[in-house]
Formats: structure tokens, C-alpha cells, sequence
């Protein structure tokens, strides 16, 4: 089975409609498919309904920013009941602190030259939630960045001139929601957040011990000796190993669903008993 267990929609900072991005991925040969949105649960019904047509099975997640030691990380909630009221009022919550913060990059990105920004990049997200990438996708549109990556090089990164710094939901609330919404808890990406290996430790034996579920240890862009070492950490911390793309727009044809090598074999998948 192919299983792809992170990926966005343009309910968040994906460019896809969640039913495109259903056929997207039946069409790529994945059998089972996360929608990990950040912050929202909104598109899972319609990209539910279009698993239903296309007989994809439809995992219903969410992707959570998490405030741990000064640094923001991203949970992934998998299997979670998108009418959970504990995680509704979270992600409100969530959904609220992205407004904020995209009001004060919004200013900072004027005042370096993008007109409207703020406004602009609500506009852009169309009722989702607004993310850094489309102040990205805005600051390339208006010729201040080549690329997105860039763009997030110059301006939106930690540190950089329109970064501002926001408290998201603490690790054990982040857990608190997914777990209260009947969901598995996963951390995304590891190798992505500039951690020493002594923090990684840290932040796994404590994510263990909240009583998080896996980690993710095959992502877009990681070698074997990459997926090896995740691996080994997973056992290690006994959480479950997951897999996922972390897809967002077919414009970057090296990140697609479903195109990843599998999950080492002596690893145990967090999907155990539930695909
Ligand atoms: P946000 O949650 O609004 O802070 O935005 C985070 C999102 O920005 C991530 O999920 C990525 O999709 C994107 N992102 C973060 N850093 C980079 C980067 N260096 N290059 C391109 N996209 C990035
Ligand atoms: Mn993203
Ligand atoms: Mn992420
Ligand atoms: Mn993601």
C-alpha cells in the first residue's frame, strides 16, 4: 500500500482544492492519503466526500504549530475527529494567532515595498489560513524575491526583517487536542528544525512521555542514511514511524504524493491496525 500521510490543501498554504488534491493522489497510485492542514480542520469534509467517489481511504489530520523551548514545531494529528469541540476551540485559537501575526508581517512587508501585503495575502488564503508562504508567494509576485525559498531567506524566516514572533499551543495542549479527538499524535519533519542532537533527545523523551504516538521518519527529500538515523530515534523514544510527502502544489515536481521510498521494515507504522 502506498500511504502518504502528511500533505495541504488550500485550506491552508497547499494550491490545490481538497477533492483536486484527492484525484491528485489516486492518480499518483496513493492508497491512502492525510490531509494535514495548518491549523484547520476545514477542508477534510470535501476532501472526505471526494475519497468516497474515488475509493481513496481519506485519513483526517491536522498540522499544528507548537511553541516548545523558544522554537515552533510541527505535530501532525492523524485520525482525528474534525468535530471534536476540544480541537475546534484549539484551532480557532490557532486560526486567531495566525490573523495577529499576519497583520504584523503584513506592516513589515509594506513598509519594505509590498503594497497592500496584508490584505493581499488574506485575500490569497480565500477564507483559509493565512501562512507565511502566501506572503511569500506576494513578495515573488511583486519582484522583491526570485523564489519562495528565497523569499523566506530574505524576509519571512526566523530573525529576518518581516518575522514575528507568535505563542502557539504548547506541546501537551497541541497532544491534548489530537488525543481528545480520538487522533494519534506525530511529529513532523524532524530533520527541518535547527535542533542539536542533544535537543532532539530532549524534545522526543518528553513528546514520549505527553504520550505522543510517532515520529515521522520518511519525508520528501531525505536520503536512506537520513530515514535510517529517524528510524533508529523512533525506536529508541518507542514511538511509531510515520511516512509523508508534506505535499503542497504540483510547481515543485521534486515533493509529490506518495513519492517516497517506504518505511523501513523493522519499524512500527503508526498506521497499525488502522489502514
Ligand atoms: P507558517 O506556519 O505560516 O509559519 O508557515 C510555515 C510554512 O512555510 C511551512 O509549512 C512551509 O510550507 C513554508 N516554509 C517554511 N520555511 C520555508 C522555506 N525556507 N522555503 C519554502 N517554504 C517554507
Ligand atoms: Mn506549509
Ligand atoms: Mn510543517
Ligand atoms: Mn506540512
Amino acid at each position: 500500500m502506498n500511504i502518504d500521510l502528511h500533505s495541504h490543501s488550500l485550506c491552508s498554504d497547499g494550491t490545490l482544492r481538497p477533492a483536486d488534491l484527492v484525484a491528485r493522489a489516486v492518480d499518483k497510485g496513493v492508497d491512502a492519503l492525510a490531509l494535514t492542514d495548518h491549523d484547520t480542520v476545514s477542508g477534510i469534509e470535501e476532501a472526505a466526500a471526494a475519497a468516497r467517489a474515488q475509493g481513496l481511504q481519506l485519513v483526517p489530520g491536522v498540522e499544528i504549530s507548537v511553541t516548545w523551548s523558544k522554537r515552533v514545531l510541527h505535530v501532525v494529528g492523524l485520525w482525528v475527529d474534525p468535530t471534536a469541540a476540544a480541537l475546534c476551540d484549539g484551532l480557532r485559537w490557532q486560526s486567531e494567532t495566525r490573523a495577529t501575526r499576519a497583520q504584523g508581517i503584513g506592516e513589515r512587508l509594506q513598509a519594505q515595498g509590498v503594497r497592500d501585503a496584508y490584505e493581499r495575502a488574506k485575500e490569497m488564503a480565500a477564507g483559509g489560513n493565512v501562512t507565511r508562504t502566501h506572503f511569500a508567494r506576494l513578495i515573488v509576485i511583486d519582484g522583491l524575491a526570485d523564489n519562495e525559498g528565497q523569499a523566506f531567506d530574505k524576509y519571512l524566516s526566523q530573525g529576518k526583517s518581516a518575522w514575528v514572533r507568535s505563542q502557539w499551543a504548547s506541546l501537551e495542549q497541541a497532544l491534548a487536542w489530537i488525543h481528545g479527538a480520538g487522533g494519534r499524535a506525530v511529529i513532523a519533519h524532524p530533520s527541518r528544525y535547527k535542533m542539536t542532537h542533544a535537543m532532539m533527545r530532549e524534545l522526543l523523551k518528553e513528546f514520549r512521555e505527553a504520550g505522543g504516538d510517532g515520529l515521522e521518519v520518511v519525508v520528501s527529500g531525505l536520503d536512506r542514511n537520513q530515514i535510517r538515523h529517524w528510524g533508529e530515534l523512533s525506536k529508541r523514544f518507542e514511538l511509531c514511524a510515520s511516512r509523508g510527502s508534506d505535499f503542497h502544489n504540483p510547481d515543485f515536481p521534486w515533493i509529490e504524493l506518495g513519492r517516497l521510498p517506504p518505511l523501513p521494515p523493522d519499524l512500527a507504522p503508526v498506521w497499525h491496525q488502522l489502514l
